[in-house]
């Protein structure tokens, strides 16, 4: 490792974990359900904000840390459902400035049965919905939501904020604890950071960015936070193809390349599985891989052009300064 990498480690907070076992989760209430999409989309996505108070979890969570919904009822075979993790979507202290409320982005999981096993009726392809991701999207104002977590210590801002520099890296709903991060730099009550933050946001279409709005204002407001985004699915007004989020930055290097090599910048990764892999090529490519990824096996010797996806995935670790969460 070089002495830039050792040097400039974040040093994060100690993130309380546990507190609510998902064996005995605690009754949450919902304060704030609203849709988040840029428009019409075809996918529904929430922005639900849910009161802790009175619980462990109040005043106990950190802004990128995930909390738990145990959706109620049964699984077919007669047991409770299984916990399910959401992103924290607002700063440490909460959509109340107190810790008390908790905000998550549930999109609702709509999809047909596809035979898995042999075992399975290759003829069903019938209609499914997400369990726990309904039940969230249809809760109402006052309606209790079993809870339990936090979790999570490492996809956290550091303790000092401007200590550093960021690059936030988002698919869909990987949006989540962007959303907080930016809230919790901002909006923090010692002032806004004078860091420089960029944040860059991939999905299928216009009309799916999420909390584009606030996003606008933040980079309206703050000549240091940049938000950047790539639309998949639709053609550019250049005519070419739409474009995920480490091709948009490949393209437009220029605009990244201060910021990635300062030694300060952290990157966090947010989203769909695999989305890490072709900024890891880029930062490859550029020769600054170093600091943010370490690459052995057949990586170390193959020009970063000729990697594939199994062995980035099997042989490229995040350091300190790359924070990623993707399922
Ligand atoms: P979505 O709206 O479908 O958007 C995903 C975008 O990423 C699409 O534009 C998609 O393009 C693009 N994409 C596909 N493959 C990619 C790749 N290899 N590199 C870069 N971009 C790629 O997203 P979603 O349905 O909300 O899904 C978000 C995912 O994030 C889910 O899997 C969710 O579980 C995960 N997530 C994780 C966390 C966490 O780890 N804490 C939190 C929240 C969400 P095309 O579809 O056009 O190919």
């Amino acid at each position: 490792m070089s002495d830039i990498t050792t040097t400039h480690d974040p040093i994060l907070p100690d993130a309380q974990m546990n507190l609510v076992r998902p064996k005995e989760p605690v009754i949450g209430r919902v304060t704030e359900t609203r849709l988040c999409m840029n428009g019409k989309s075809a996918s529904y996505v929430r922005h639900v904000a849910i009161d802790v108070s009175g619980t462990p979890l109040a005043g106990n969570f950190l802004v990128g840390q995930s909390f738990g919904v145990v959706p109620p009822g049964q699984q077919e075979n007669g047991k409770p459902h299984a916990v399910r993790l959401y992103s924290i979507a607002c700063p440490s202290w909460g959509e109340d400035g107190k810790g008390n409320v908790v905000s998550t982005t549930p999109k609702r999981l709509i999809d047909e049965h596809a035979p898995q096993k042999k075992t399975d009726d290759p003829n069903d392809h019938s209609l499914f919905l997400g369990v726990a991701s309904n039940f969230l999207c249809d809760c109402n104002v006052g309606d209790e939501v079993m809870v339990t977590g936090p979790s999570g210590k490492r996809f956290l801002l550091p303790a000092d904020h401007n200590a550093h520099d960021y690059l936030f890296i988002a698919t869909g709903t990987g949006i989540a604890p962007f959303r907080g991060m930016v809230m919790e730099l901002f909006d923090h009550p010692d002032g806004p950071t004078t860091s420089q933050v960029r944040l860059v946001m991939g999905t299928p279409y216009t009309t799916d960015l999420l909390y584009h709005d606030e996003f606008m204002r933040y980079a309206e407001k703050h000549d240091n936070f940049k938000y950047d985004w790539a639309i998949s699915r639709e053609r550019r007004p250049d005519g070419s193809r739409g474009l995920y989020v480490d091709r948009l930055i490949a393209e437009t290097w220029d605009h990244y390349h201060d910021m990635l090599t300062s030694p300060r910048t952290l990157v966090y990764i947010c989203g769909l599985l695999g989305m890490q892999y072709g900024f890891y090529v880029s930062l490859a490519t550029h020769g600054i891989a170093d600091g943010y990824i370490t690459c052995t096996g057949p990586l170390a010797g193959t020009a970063p052009g000729d990697w594939q996806s199994d062995d980035i995935k099997r042989y490229a670790r995040p350091t300190h300064r790359c924070m990623v969460e993707v399922y």
